[in-house]
């Protein structure tokens, strides 16, 4: 049996990570995270293969050349490249699992021309403001990369109408059993 692929996007500080985590802890379908790779430096609380495999721009260079990415897009055009890697989504699939991609918009525009019957959902911020003081409250991102993020995430809502499913989180646990329970729904499909 082959696995589903799960596209997950919406802005960088709206809580995405967090609810996939809780994801994970109580969906009963069988998950795994695709684990994506960055040129991106680690924040203090990341850790390499887990969070992200964080590369070189050398060693960056080196995968796409050799084909190793799915898809691959410099995010917050600032010289700083996101990826995922190819098999990461087919060692999952290959295991029937649901394979959870968490990536931004052109990405997932990109996975859904190579994958058509990828599932998408949109996380929406609970509001702009209290995406503005996520963004804040992190406090590893000088003021210039929170203002680029913000730009990036209006530009990321307006296209938010490229996905089949929009959950907002607005609190965490009820996002995450909402999507759980969506793609419970799914299944059957
Ligand atoms: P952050 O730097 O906050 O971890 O992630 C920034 C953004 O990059 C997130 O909105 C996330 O969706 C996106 N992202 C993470 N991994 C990938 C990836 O492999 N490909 C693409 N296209 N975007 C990614």
């Amino acid at each position: 049996m082959s696995g589903k692929v799960v596209i997950i996007s919406g802005p960088s500080g709206a809580g995405k990570s967090t609810l996939v985590k809780r994801l994970f802890e109580i969906c009963p379908l069988p998950l795994a995270l695709s684990v994506s790779a960055t040129t991106r430096a680690p924040r203090p609380d990341e850790v390499d293969g887990v969070s992200y495999h964080f590369l070189s721009h050398d060693e960056f260079e080196r995968r796409r050349l050799n084909d190793d990415f799915l898809e691959y897009k410099e995010v917050f055009g600032q010289g700083q490249w996101y990826g995922t890697l190819e098999q990461s989504v087919s060692d999952g699939q290959a295991s029937g699992k649901w394979v959870i991609l968490e990536i931004d918009v052109a990405g997932a525009l990109s996975v859904i021309d190579r994958i058509p019957d990828a599932i998408t959902i949109f996380i929406n911020p609970g509001s702009m403001e209290e995406l503005e003081r996520r963004l804040r409250n992190r406090q590893t991102d000088s003021e210039e990369a929170i203002l680029r993020r913000l730009q990036v995430a209006k530009h990321e809502m307006s296209n938010r109408h490229h996905y089949q499913h929009q959950i907002t989180n607005d609190e965490v646990d009820r996002a995450a059993r909402q999507v759980s329970q969506l793609l419970q729904a799914l299944e059957t499909k």
